[in-house]
């Protein structure tokens, strides 16, 4: 069993750097599971500064079973409840996270969807702490998923949450990053700091005190080597990248990437998708969509989940990017 603690797989060192005349930014670097944490703060004292990364990381660690799949958190004691056919009743804050997605499931017309996760378990993409193992899932059994999925769950009263077919299984790993940086910046907003970074794995919060300050952020490459895009952001702003690139396995050779299209049960094709927006748990949402949709669907995903900068880069490295995108790419 995963323990809180043995997440934690490396804990580099706080380095203060001397920044302008008198403020001090300290950068911390944490291996989460399979996910880099950087934090870079700069506030008046280097104590105060620290103290920021060190809070980002807390929520980030202690927040962030309770929405994995897998484990012994939330949503999966949840997800065995329901296999039972029991209905569960929710907290507070996994029922508003889950009612958000459901409301971005139906915007994405299904393309990004919570009950994926019996379709992302039978790919064998469910455990972040497991090497995936297993062949290309039978035909009958992706249809088995297809038939779960689209029947899905319902939300009862209070916070209570069924499902009409115990192989219904929720997977909220495509928001999960939105939702753990949002908490992080809710965590530290009563800190003194003047200029704060945090980084989780290519998903980026920028904050800053001066209304005019703008970040700079390199998208990831997602055939490896330099940055593809470098775009300007601004505080409050973040930077939501879904892509195949990130988790992928081979099987007999082909390569098949951990995010699956719903309405065929089959990973997608290689593509990343990158949303600025200041909602980080809809830009997820949107990301992950937008590499569902493809090239092809681009413009349409974009309306239907609202979203106006975004960046999808297909497998042959073309870039498709929004009008709002544009002004921000460097
Ligand atoms: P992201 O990198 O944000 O797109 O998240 C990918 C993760 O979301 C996967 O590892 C799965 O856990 C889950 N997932 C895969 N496909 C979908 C989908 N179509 N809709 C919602 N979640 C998905
Ligand atoms: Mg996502």
């Amino acid at each position: 069993m995963i323990t809180r603690r043995s997440m934690l797989a490396g804990l580099a060192s706080a380095i203060a750097v001397a920044g302008c005349t008198r403020a001090q930014s300290v950068e911390r670097e944490w291996l989460i599971y399979t996910t880099l944490l950087k934090v870079r703060a700069t506030a008046a004292d280097q104590a105060t500064a620290n103290t920021c990364c060190q809070r980002v990381f807390d929520t980030i660690q202690t927040q962030g079973p309770d929405l994995y799949g897998f484990g012994d958190g939330e949503l999966s004691r949840a997800n065995t409840a329901l296999s039972q056919g029991q209905s569960v009743e929710l907290s507070d804050r996994l029922y508003d996270l889950l009612r958000r997605a459901d409301v971005w499931r139906v915007a994405s017309g299904g393309r990004f969807d919570p009950a994926v996760g019996g379709m992302v378990a039978a790919w064998g993409f469910d455990d972040l702490t497991r090497p995936q193992t297993g062949g290309v899932p039978d035909q009958a059994a992706i249809d088995r998923m297809i038939a779960a999925t689209t029947t899905g769950y319902t939300f009862g009263g209070s916070r209570d949450l069924q499902s009409f077919d115990p192989a219904v299984r929720l997977d909220i790993g495509a928001i999960v990053k939105g939702a753990l940086l949002a908490e992080a910046i809710a965590a530290v907003a009563d800190n003194a700091v003047e200029r704060l970074v945090v980084d989780l794995g290519g998903d980026v919060a920028v904050q800053s005190m001066a209304a005019d300050d703008a970040f700079r952020v390199a998208v990831a490459n997602p055939s490896g080597g330099p940055p593809s895009a470098l775009l300007t952001m601004r505080s409050g702003e973040y930077v939501m990248t879904s892509g195949g690139y990130a988790r992928y396995r081979e099987i007999d050779g082909e390569r098949y990437q951990h995010i699956i299209d719903p309405r065929s049960g089959w990973p997608v094709p290689p593509a990343a998708a990158t949303v600025i927006g200041d909602d980080p748990v809809h830009a997820d949402a949107a990301a992950t969509a937008l590499v569902v949709g493809g090239p092809k669907e681009f413009s349409a995903v974009c309306d239907a989940m609202g979203v106006d900068k975004a960046l999808l880069i297909d497998n042959l490295g073309t870039h498709l990017t929004t009008a709002s995108m544009r002004e921000r790419l460097i």
